[in-house]
């Protein structure tokens, strides 16, 4: 998986290579599936959710340019498998996922393989988590239709917010940056396929009908 679907396609930043050699993939994914858990796709998980084609959750650890003393807010826990790999990478993750039966699963795999520094909440992301804010690097893992104000909000100065942005079937990787002087710089990091972000400032409830995950 790391030689052929990372570093065959890009992906550089060693730290991003450590953490994906380290974490088990397997270990996300629910029984019946885990002999696809290093196909180069993404898989379903509980709760009619996704976990992420694996060169995806490295193409989005790199964007974030994580240094070891980080705090990070990741929106989306799902199967806990990327704030897994951030938790290797950078100091505190702070997690929330809006199903509580995917939030409580993803902290027992934390719990069993020792990942200490990963605190997990059951909520609306999209609202951010303004207790522990600013964030140097936000990370969100489905789809809004608008950069979240909130996120924007919480986000450190230096720091990185990367986030698919579009409509429901297919969005934008971005990457904003908030300078030294408070000015936000986005990039285009390509198009991406992610399951809806739903909250207060993403998409409503009732808009996500007949949507197909990722
Ligand atoms: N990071 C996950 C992993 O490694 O398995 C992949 C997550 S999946 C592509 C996106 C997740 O975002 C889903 O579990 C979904 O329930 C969650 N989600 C969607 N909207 C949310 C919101 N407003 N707040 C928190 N989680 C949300």
């Amino acid at each position: 998986m790391v030689q052929n679907q990372l570093i065959g396609r890009g992906i550089t930043d060693e730290m991003v290579i450590n953490s994906m050699l380290i974490v088990p993939r397997h270990k996300y994914v629910m029984e019946d599936k885990q002999e696809y858990a290093y196909y180069d796709s993404a898989l379903e998980i509980e709760s009619g959710q996704t976990i992420s084609q694996p060169y995806i959750v490295a193409l989005m650890a790199q964007a974030l340019k994580l240094k070891s003393i980080d705090k990070v807010l990741e929106i989306g826990t799902g199967s806990g498998y990327s704030a897994a790999i951030l938790s290797r990478m950078a100091m505190n993750i702070y997690t929330i996922e809006r199903h509580e039966g995917l939030a409580h699963l993803a902290k027992d795999r934390f719990r069993s393989q020792g990942y200490d520094n990963i605190a997990v909440q059951v909520g609306d992301g999209t609202l951010g988590w303004p207790e522990k804010a600013p964030f140097d690097a936000i990370l969100v893992t489905a789809g809004g239709p608008v950069i979240p104000d909130s996120l924007i909000n919480q986000l450190a100065i230096g720091g990185r917010l990367v986030i698919p942005v579009g409509d429901k079937g297919e969005q934008i990787l971005i990457r904003v940056k908030k300078t030294l002087t408070g000015e936000l710089i986005e990039e285009n990091l390509g198009l991406v396929r992610f399951v809806p972000l739903i909250g207060t400032e993403g998409w409503g409830e009732s808009n996500i009908k007949n949507v197909k995950p990722c």
